[in-house]
């Protein structure tokens, strides 16, 4: 039996389109990190995501880069 049936699943960051413009770590820094060693967007494992922050995030990047895996949104 699987306890994660969450709606909310985990958002992904397209390295290649991303920009590193920041923007996401803006208005989502409990999702969305910096990883300074690596250069890369990283995002927060987390038991469920805050939706609207998300929302904002995937709307403000420039790149369209962010997307939800398992969501229609
Ligand atoms: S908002 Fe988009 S382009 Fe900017 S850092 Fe985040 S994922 Fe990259």
């Amino acid at each position: 039996m699987s306890a994660q049936t969450s709606k909310s699943s985990p958002p992904e960051v397209d390295m290649a389109c991303c920009t590193l413009c920041m923007g996401c770590l803006e208005v989502c820094p409990e999702v969305f990190s910096f990883n300074e060693a690596a250069e890369f967007i990283e995002v927060a494992e987390l038991k469920s995501y805050p939706e609207d922050k998300l929302r904002e995030a995937i709307n403000i990047c420039p790149r369209n880069c962010i997307s939800r895996p398992g969501s229609d949104t």
